[in-house]
C-alpha cells in the first residue's frame, strides 16, 4: 500500500514514494535513484548539467526537471495498476494541472502549435478516471480516517474529477484532433516561405547590416542601436531558424562566455562538409531553449563584428548593468519581440507571400531546400545549420 495514514496536518498526503519511468521501480528517494541507476538517460545528464551558479536557480530547474520525470513514472505507474487489486495509484501532488501537464508531455503536446504527436492515445485516457474511482472508495474505507477528514478527501477527489472529466478531452483530445486533421490538410497546402522570398531578404538583411553598423560606430544613438539590434535579431531568425523569443531573449552572458572551439558534437554532425571546413568563419554560442534543451546559434562574421559594437553601446546609452539581454532595449527593460524585428526588415522588401516568412514557417523549411546565397563572394557564412537543434 502506497498511501499512509494521514494523523495530523503536518504528515504530507501523499507518500513519497515514485514510481521510476527508467525502472518501474518504486522509490524513495527519487534524485538520488536516478543519479545512482540512471546516469546515461538523456533527461539525468540532462539534470547535471544544470549547474546554475545562482543555487536557487539550480534547485528551480533541477526540481522542474524531477517534477517531470516523477509525473512521468507515477502516470505509467498508475495506468498499468489501475485495473489490478491491492495496488494503489500514487496520488498526484499538484493534482489537476499537474496531470494534465504530464499527459500533454506522454503525448508529445506541442505548447507552440498545439499539435500532439501521437494522435490515437488519448482514446485511452477515460482508464485515469477510474483511478480516481479507486481513490474515492478506498477513501470511505479508510478506517484511519475522521468523518470530516473523509469528507475533505471526498469532495477533493469530487472537484478534481468533475473538472477532470470536463476538461480532459477539450484539453488532450480535441488537440489531437486537430492534429489529425492538420496532418491530412498538409498534405495539399504546403505552408513553407517561398525561396525567392528567403533570398529577398536576406539581401535586404546584409544591406541593413552594414548600413546600420556603420551608423552605430559613428554615432551612438537609439536609433542607431535598436536598428543594429533589430536587423541581427532577424537575422539570427532567418539563418539559425530559432524560435524568435528565443533569440530576442538571448542573454549577454552566454554570448560573452562563450567558447568557441566548443561546438557541440550534435551540431556537427548536421552540417555539411563545406560548412564544417568553414568552420572557423563562423562562431557560435548556445543559448537555452523552450524546456532545457540548449540551442546553438552561429553566427557570421559580420554579425558579430555587429554584436560587439551593439555591446560597446551599452555604456554609453545608460542601459542598466542588471539588464540581462544581449540585446537590451535602449529605453525599457522588456526584450525585443523578435518576430516584429523580423516584421520591420519585411515591410522593406517586396515578397510574394510575406505570411509564411515567419520564425516558424522558416522552421519547418527544409534546410536542403534553402542553400541560401546572398550575392555575396563569403560563401559559406549563409548556410543553413539545418535543424540543429531537433526541433
Ligand atoms: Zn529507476
Amino acid at each position: 500500500m502506497l498511501s499512509e495514514k494521514v494523523n495530523n496536518k503536518k504528515v504530507r498526503s501523499w507518500n513519497r514514494k515514485n514510481a521510476c519511468c527508467f525502472c518501474k521501480q518504486l522509490v524513495t528517494n527519487f534524485s538520488t535513484h536516478l543519479l545512482r541507476n540512471h546516469k546515461d538517460e538523456h533527461e539525468v545528464l540532462l539534470y547535471m548539467s544544470i549547474n546554475d551558479s545562482d543555487l536557487r536557480e539550480r534547485k528551480r530547474r533541477r526540481q522542474e526537471l524531477t517534477d517531470e520525470l516523477r509525473n512521468r513514472g507515477n502516470y505509467l505507474y498508475n495506468n498499468s495498476v489501475a485495473n489490478e487489486e491491492g495496488k494503489n495509484i500514487i496520488p498526484n501532488r499538484r493534482d489537476y494541472e499537474n496531470l494534465i501537464t504530464c499527459i500533454k508531455e506522454m503525448y508529445g503536446f506541442n505548447n507552440e502549435t498545439g499539435n500532439v504527436d501521437i494522435t490515437s492515445s488519448p482514446a485511452r485516457f477515460p482508464s485515469l478516471l477510474s483511478c480516481v474511482d479507486i481513490l474515492y472508495s478506498q477513501t470511505i474505507l479508510n478506517i484511519s480516517l475522521t468523518t470530516a477528514q473523509k469528507d475533505h478527501k471526498k469532495k477533493k477527489l469530487d472537484e478534481f474529477k468533475l473538472l477532470f472529466a470536463a476538461n480532459w478531452q477539450w484539453e488532450i483530445s480535441s488537440n489531437a484532433e486537430k492534429a489529425r486533421k492538420k496532418k491530412n490538410m498538409t498534405k495539399d497546402i504546403i505552408l513553407l516561405p517561398v525561396d525567392e522570398d528567403i533570398k529577398v531578404i536576406m539581401k535586404k538583411i546584409h544591406e541593413l547590416e552594414e548600413t546600420y553598423g556603420e551608423n552605430l560606430k559613428t554615432e551612438v544613438t537609439v536609433l542607431n542601436y535598436e536598428n543594429l539590434c533589430e536587423v541581427t535579431i532577424a537575422h539570427i531568425i532567418m539563418l539559425d531558424r530559432k524560435r524568435s523569443g528565443d533569440v530576442a531573449e538571448a542573454e549577454l552572458h552566454y554570448y560573452i562566455n562563450r567558447k568557441n572551439a566548443d561546438i557541440p558534437l550534435s551540431v556537427l554532425k548536421c552540417l555539411t562538409l563545406e560548412q564544417r571546413q568553414a568552420i572557423d568563419k563562423l562562431d557560435i554560442f548556445q543559448i537555452p531553449g523552450k524546456r532545457i534543451r540548449a540551442v546553438p546559434i552561429l553566427l557570421t562574421q559580420k554579425m558579430r563584428e555587429n554584436i560587439n559594437a551593439i555591446i560597446i553601446s551599452r555604456e554609453k546609452l545608460k542601459i542598466p548593468k542588471t539588464n540581462r539581454y544581449l540585446f537590451a532595449r535602449a529605453l525599457s527593460e522588456e526584450p525585443f519581440d523578435g518576430g516584429k524585428c523580423l516584421n520591420r526588415i519585411k515591410e522593406k522588401c517586396t515578397l510574394k507571400k510575406p505570411e509564411m516568412l515567419t520564425a516558424t514557417g522558416l522552421r519547418h523549411h527544409i534546410a536542403t531546400m534553402s542553400q541560401v546565397h546572398s550575392g555575396r563572394n563569403d560563401r559559406y557564412t549563409e548556410h543553413l545549420p539545418g535543424r540543429v537543434s531537433g526541433s
